[in-house]
């Protein structure tokens, strides 16, 4: 535990072209990738994977954003991994992220952000679990 982490380059970044650039930055950055797919998400699946964020106002236009093109899902291997990642892409809102983190860079809102990072070493558990087995883990 400790070292993996579950991001995902998210469908305005995608369907953009930034993927590749967006994989760049996260290898430039030390984090090794253990797993990657490019999916597309069913408004369940969406459902599913944001499943915390049920209550919250913008639910139902965040799964649909996110059910609404293909997405990357990645796993990732770092040393302290998930709050490294955190930090590594930016703040929430493409706004307020820093300067020279991915989010800055490739955000275009608060809710279309550019990517996602896991937010606890659980959650990044259940969130690699979600989209890749034990056997495609390549470390
Ligand atoms: P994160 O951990 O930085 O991704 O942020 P949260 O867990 O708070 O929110 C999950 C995702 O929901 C964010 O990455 C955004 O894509 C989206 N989101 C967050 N806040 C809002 C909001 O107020 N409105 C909308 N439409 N989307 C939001």
């Amino acid at each position: 535990m400790g070292n993996r982490t579950y991001t995902m380059i998210k469908p305005e970044a995608v369907a953009a072209g930034n993927s590749g650039k967006i994989i760049a930055r996260i290898e430039d950055g030390g984090y090794k990738i253990l797993a990657m797919r490019k999916v597309q998400l069913s408004k369940a699946d969406a459902e599913a994977f944001y499943a915390v964020h049920k209550e919250r106002p913008f639910y139902g236009e965040l799964t649909d954003y996110m059910s609404g093109g293909p997405i990357v899902a990645i796993a990732l291997e770092k040393d302290n991994a998930v709050p490294d990642f955190r930090q590594f892409i930016g703040a929430t809102n493409p706004q307020e992220a820093e300067e020279g983190t991915i989010r800055k860079d490739f955000g275009t809102s608060l809710q279309e952000n550019a990517i996602h990072a896991s937010d606890s070493d659980e959650n990044a558990e259940i969130e690699i679990k979600f989209f890749f087995s034990v056997r495609d883990l390549v470390g």
